[in-house]
């Protein structure tokens, strides 16, 4: 019966890869329900991104303080990673700090090391919290951010904290059991677990024994839960952020992604010649009603949104009270992904639901309410662009709705004929030089 806990472990770790797989192929093809968008330039500038923002957290130090606490739960998280894999070796081998032995005070060095990131990771879930619940940070309290979004981020900080204590529970314990069992390797000293062992000095080795076993399973069974958790939550950014800054627009800013078919058509009207072949087949629909009219990209940035809040602080629409925010514009976009991928799962109607990305998400308000800026592109930690899926927007009411705002009317009929916003042939358009 010895190898019962080790048949245990290995069915949980069985279930949660399941799961994680199911739920990888599932945002998969959710993302797939777009417009597939091949990239394959300009790899070094790309690799770059990946580098600096993503990996070095480079537009996150705007804000130097939740920065540098944010760093800490991001470094505890792929560092103490390496610790959960000694968990993992141990539940299927049943040993115990299987890596001990081969890495000497090395080991001692590198539990000491986790511990110290697991308390940072500590404090700063405990700061975030208290920001997010007591002070109030204005961009954390958003329409946008009750209900579901808020339990969301809650519960991930509140699930670190437990996580953590967990590990400084189960250190404390083994270096007590380790003066009488040989079970127990040899660590030294665990510095700040060891603060932790006069509360449990005055138990039996039993009882310290069933404690430090609790802990091990709860912890590693609580990072199980939280790898498949991930994945249904705006903490899927954790992986995601490395992806969506890879395939990141890399244009300037305020450059606005032309559609090759109006290009082609403008170009004809001006008698420039196309310098490529007219597309084959319709040329399909103009701008963005529903996420099928996205792009892989647009659809994959919305599953790296961190809610951050960022774009939304600095939006100027939002600012003067309108109705936009850009952060509900990616939660959106990600909501109504789901919504399909589950509906086309369950054998349901899927994009045939009679709903859609503009009007039953996202209103015409909000969308006419951008200014264009990009002070919410300038803003977001991960390179996201919201602006993006708001103009695509834009595009559909106007070029298949024909319903832009009345005043715009004017200037789309000038540009028709005058090839210029304003109402003078272009004939005219060197007068003013003549003198
Ligand atoms: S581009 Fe639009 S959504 Fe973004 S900050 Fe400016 S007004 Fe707001
Ligand atoms: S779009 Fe960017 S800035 Fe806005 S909430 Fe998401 S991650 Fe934060």
């Amino acid at each position: 019966m010895a190898f019962v806990p080790q048949l245990l472990f290995f069915l949980v770790l069985a279930f949660a890869a399941f799961i994680i797989r199911s739920r990888v192929l599932r945002i998969r093809d959710n993302i797939r329900l777009g417009k597939a968008n091949p990239v394959n330039d300009r790899s070094g500038e790309r690799w770059n991104n990946v580098l600096l923002v993503a990996f070095g957290q480079k537009k996150m130090f705007k804000k130097m303080i939740p920065a540098t606490l944010h760093f800490f739960i991001y470094a505890g998280f792929l560092i103490i990673n390496l610790e959960v894999l000694e968990f993992v070796i141990d539940g299927l081998a049943g040993t115990h700090r299987i890596f001990a032995p081969y890495l000497g005070s090395m080991y001692n060095l590198l539990m000491n090391f986790f511990e110290f990131l697991a308390l940072a990771v500590l404090l700063a879930c405990v700061v975030f919290l208290i920001r997010r619940n007591v002070i109030k940070v204005p961009r954390f309290r958003s329409p946008e951010l009750t209900g579901w979004p808020l339990l969301d981020a809650n519960l991930i900080l509140i699930t670190e904290i437990v996580l953590m204590s967990a590990i400084f529970t189960m250190n404390a314990c083994d270096q007590l059991l380790q003066v009488h069992s040989e079970h127990y390797t040899a660590t030294g000293t665990l510095f700040f677990s060891s603060f932790l062992m006069p509360l449990f000095s005055n138990l039996s080795q039993d009882a310290l024994h069933v404690i430090e076993r609790s802990a091990w399973w709860f912890h590693i069974l609580g990072i199980l839960g939280f790898a498949v958790y991930v994945t249904y939550s705006k903490h899927l950014h954790i992986f995601m952020a490395f992806v969506n800054t890879y395939y990141a627009r890399l244009e300037p800013k305020g450059q606005i992604n032309n559609m090759p078919v109006v290009t082609r058509e403008v170009k004809s009207m001006l008698g420039i010649a196309p310098a490529d072949a007219a597309p084959a087949g319709e040329p399909g629909r103009f701008g963005a009603k529903d996420i099928n009219d996205l792009t892989w990209n647009q659809l994959a940035a919305a599953y790296s949104c961190t809610e951050c809040g960022r774009c939304t602080a600095e939006c100027p629409a939002n600012l003067t009270g309108k109705k936009l925010s850009p952060r509900k514009i990616m939660m959106d976009v990600r909501d109504r992904m789901e919504e399909v991928g589950n509906s086309i799962a369950k054998g349901g109607k899927g994009l045939q639901d009679g709903k859609f990305l503009l009007d039953t998400y996202i209103s015409r308000e909000e969308i006419n309410a951008c200014t264009s800026c990009n002070a919410c592109v300038e803003a977001c930690p991960v390179l996201i662009n919201p602006l993006d899926i708001i103009l695509e927007m834009r595009r559909y009411v106007s070029m298949e709705e024909s319903g832009a705002p009345a005043q715009w009317n004017g200037m789309f009929q000038n540009i028709e004929t005058s090839f210029a916003p304003w109402k003078f042939p272009p004939s005219d358009r060197f007068k003013w030089a003549n003198e």
